[in-house]
């Protein structure tokens, strides 16, 4: 049976990749120190092939037994936690992915990088292809994030070009699906917990600016694909039906039959005008391409979203 490690696997993303994986046959083990993870995003998973370490994979890292595949997921990944958390964000990103790495290799394991679409930054060539090299600003306060990426991005390519290392990178695009956090920042989670709330719909700046959203489980079919190509070069996995935020805004409230109002407030420093992925590449090597609609895939996770609110409601009066 393969054997796989998945560090951030107490994640939003992490723990749907742990539960594939299982799916799929392999035994998994799952690293997460719970800085912005949960473990009620993987206590449900009762299988005899599973394993969680709480372990900060900025330290050095002990594994027994075989292992063939590593996924390193581990990082804070919503602007509002890496805004919190900017020094462990860059930690992650460079010693962690070094720590991981050389996990990878002593045990001649496959490696895969969760990369992003954050290393084009505010980009000038639209939409992105791979080939792109981005337009980050190092000092603003994304930079800890992106630069964090980029750098675990270098790391890989040199560990596959020096030491033979099998490698993947993945450049995940907006995300979305359940076991995201309410409260972490990002325009779909804020958008649905305030139509179910009745709350005014609060944009950044005029909304113009464009978001393409990609369903949970077509990131997950994406990653497992990548996993199992031969490709070494990074590879943007992401829906590109793009809109603006105002319009998403406007399908959330639509889709809740909600009456709140939208509102625009400050633009925060350095938000990417643009964002859609170019998934040529994605298509003629993985055969892959996203199958969910953002309106089909919003009705998918509004049974999570109006659970997690009701508890957020019970927990705050003390239930
Ligand atoms: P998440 O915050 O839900 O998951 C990240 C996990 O990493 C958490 O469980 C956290 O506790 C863990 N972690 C952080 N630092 C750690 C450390 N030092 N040691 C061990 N564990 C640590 O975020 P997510 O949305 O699931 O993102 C997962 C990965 O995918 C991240 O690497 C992120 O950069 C990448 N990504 C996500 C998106 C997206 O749309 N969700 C887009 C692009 C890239």
């Amino acid at each position: 049976m393969p054997r796989i490690l998945i560090t951030g696997g107490a994640g939003f993303l992490g723990s749907h990749l742990c539960e594939h994986f299982l799916q799929k046959g392999f035994e998994v083990v799952c690293m997460d120190n719970l800085l912005t993870g949960s473990i009620d995003n993987i206590s449900h998973i009762r299988d005899r092939r599973f394993t969680f370490i709480h372990h900060d994979v900025t330290e050095y890292i002990y594994l027994s037994g075989p292992l063939q595949f590593v996924l390193h997921f581990a990082s804070p990944a919503s602007p509002s936690d890496y805004y919190q958390y900017p020094i462990q964000t860059l930690k992650v990103g460079s010693l962690g992915t070094h720590k991981v790495l050389g996990l990878a290799k002593e045990k001649g394991a496959r490696f895969l990088l969760a990369s992003t679409s954050e290393v084009y930054g505010d980009p000038l060539v639209h939409p992105q292809p791979e080939t792109y090299s981005g337009n980050v600003d190092t000092l603003c306060r994304r930079g800890v994030y992106d630069e964090a990426k980029r750098f675990a991005e270098a790391l890989t390519m040199a560990y596959h070009r020096h030491h033979g290392l099998d490698t993947r990178i993945v450049r995940i695009f907006n995300t979305y699906g359940p076991r995201m956090r309410l409260d972490d920042g990002r325009a779909l989670p804020t958008f649905i917990r305030q139509a179910i709330e009745g709350e005014p719909l609060s944009v950044f700046g005029s909304g113009e600016q464009t978001r393409s959203f990609c369903y949970v489980s077509d990131l997950v079919e994406g990653i497992f694909r990548l996993l199992h190509s031969d490709e070494a070069f990074p590879v943007n996995i992401g829906n590109p039906e793009e809109m603006t935020v105002v319009q998403a805004a406007r399908l959330v409230r639509d889709l809740l039959q909600s009456r709140s109002e939208i509102v625009f407030n400050e633009l925060p420093e350095n938000d990417p005008k643009v964002r859609r992925p170019d998934i040529s590449k994605a298509r003629r090597i993985l055969g892959w391409e996203p199958r969910i609609s953002l309106e089909e895939g919003l009705r998918l996770c509004l049974p999570y979203f109006q659970e997690a609110v009701r508890a957020q409601h019970v927990r705050s009066a003390g239930g």
